[in-house]
C-alpha cells in the first residue's frame, strides 16, 4: 500500500525548503525528501555574501540548517531518503519509490532536486577521483596545503574555488578555455590580483598523470597546440552544474539541456498538472539561491492553489 500525502517535496536546497516553509504554513503537511545531499549545494561552499538578509555573510551550512528549522517550525517533515522513480500523471496521483523501497501516493508533488558539478569527462578523472581529484575545494582544499593544485573553468565557481585553494595551496593554476572569463568582475578582479592564481588562457585539460594519485596535469593551448605538463596534487573541476532531472525523463518535459520546462511562463507549473517545479533543476538562466528560494515560494502557491 502507498503512503499517501498531500504534497511531497523533493529536495532540500533553497528551493525545497522555502517551499517546505511556505506550504507548511498553509497546513499542507509536506514531506521533504531531502534527497542525495540535505541543505543541497550549498552545504558544500562556504560564507555566502549575495543572500539577502545577511550583510556580514552566512556560511552556505549555517544558511541551510536555520531554513530546515524554520520548515520544521511550521510542521513539515524532512526524511533523509531519495525517490529512486516516479509515476507522474496529469492531474492523478503522483507516484514514488524510495531507496528503501517504499511507496508514496502525493497528491501534489514539487521537484527542486536541483543540479550537480559537471565534470570534463577524461577518465583518469574519475580514476583519481578523491586521489587529488575533487569537485569541491570547500571540501577537500586544506589536503594540498604547500602543494600545487589547478583548477578548471572560467566561471565564478572556478574564481571561488581558485581563491579559496590559493589559502591553503603552494601555487594555483587556473585552466580557461576561452581567452575570457565568465566570472563577474568582481571574482574576476579579484582572481586576478592574487599571486598564487596562474591563468592559462586558450587551454584545454588533455590527461591527468598519475598511478596511485594525482601528479600531474596535462594542458595545451587551443590556439598555438602547445603542451604543457603541470605538476599538481589537486584537481578541481568547477565547470558549472547539470540539472538533477533523470529520474523525470520521459515523464516530465525538459529541454534540451535537461532542465524542467516551465510552460506557463511566471508560474511553477509543468507539462503535468499536480506537478511543479522550482529551482536549478529548472532555471539555467539565474541558478541562484535566492532565486531557487523564490521559485521555491511560488510552487509552494501553485500547489496551494491546486490542492485548493
Ligand atoms: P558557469 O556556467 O557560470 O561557468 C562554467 C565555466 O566552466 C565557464 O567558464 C565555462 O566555460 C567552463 N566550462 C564548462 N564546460 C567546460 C569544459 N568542458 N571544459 C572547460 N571549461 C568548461 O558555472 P558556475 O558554477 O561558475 O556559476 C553558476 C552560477 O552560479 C552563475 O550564475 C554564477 O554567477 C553563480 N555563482 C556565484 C557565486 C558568487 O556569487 N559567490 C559563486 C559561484 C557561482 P565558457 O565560459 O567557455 O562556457
Amino acid at each position: 500500500m502507498a503512503q499517501e500525502e498531500k504534497l511531497v517535496i523533493l529536495g532540500s536546497g533553497p528551493a525545497g525548503l522555502t517551499a517546505a516553509i511556505y506550504a507548511a504554513r498553509a497546513k499542507l503537511e509536506p514531506l521533504v525528501l531531502a534527497g542525495a545531499l540535505p541543505g543541497g549545494l550549498l552545504t558544500r561552499t562556504t560564507e555566502v555574501e549575495n543572500f539577502p538578509g545577511f550583510p556580514e555573510g552566512v556560511q552556505g551550512v549555517d544558511l541551510m540548517m536555520q531554513l530546515q528549522s524554520q520548515a520544521e517550525r511550521f510542521g513539515a517533515r524532512i526524511e533523509y531518503a531519495a525517490a529512486t522513480a516516479c509515476r507522474l500523471t496529469d492531474g492523478g496521483s503522483q507516484g514514488l519509490t524510495l531507496e528503501d523501497g517504499r511507496e508514496l501516493a502525493a497528491r501534489a508533488l514539487i521537484v527542486a532536486t536541483g543540479a550537480s558539478p559537471r565534470w570534463l569527462g577524461l577518465p583518469a578523472e574519475e580514476r583519481l577521483r578523491n586521489h587529488g581529484v575533487s569537485a569541491c575545494a570547500t571540501c577537500d582544499g586544506a589536503f594540498f596545503a604547500g602543494l600545487p593544485v589547478a583548477v578548471v573553468g572560467g566561471g565564478d565557481s572556478a574564481m571561488e574555488e581558485a581563491l579559496f585553494l590559493s589559502r591553503f595551496a603552494s601555487h594555483v593554476y587556473v585552466i580557461v578555455r576561452r581567452d575570457v572569463l565568465r566570472a563577474s568582475a568582481v571574482m574576476g578582479e579579484r582572481a586576478r590580483s592574487n599571486d598564487k592564481l596562474e591563468f592559462l588562457w586558450n587551454s584545454e585539460v588533455v590527461d591527468l598523470l598519475g598511478e596511485q594519485a594525482l601528479e600531474q596535469v596535462r594542458v595545451r593551448n587551443r590556439v598555438s597546440g602547445e603542451e604543457r605538463v603541470l605538476d599538481c596534487r589537486g584537481f578541481f573541476p568547477a565547470l558549472g552544474h547539470q540539472p538533477d532531472t533523470e529520474l523525470f525523463r520521459g515523464q516530465l518535459e525538459l529541454d534540451e539541456a535537461g532542465y524542467i520546462r516551465l510552460p506557463d511562463s511566471g508560474t511553477s507549473r509543468t507539462s503535468l498538472a499536480g506537478v511543479f517545479a522550482a529551482g536549478d533543476c529548472a532555471d539555467s538562466r539565474y541558478r541562484q539561491a535566492i532565486t531557487a528560494a523564490g521559485m521555491g515560494c511560488r510552487a509552494a502557491i501553485d500547489a496551494e492553489r491546486y490542492l485548493a
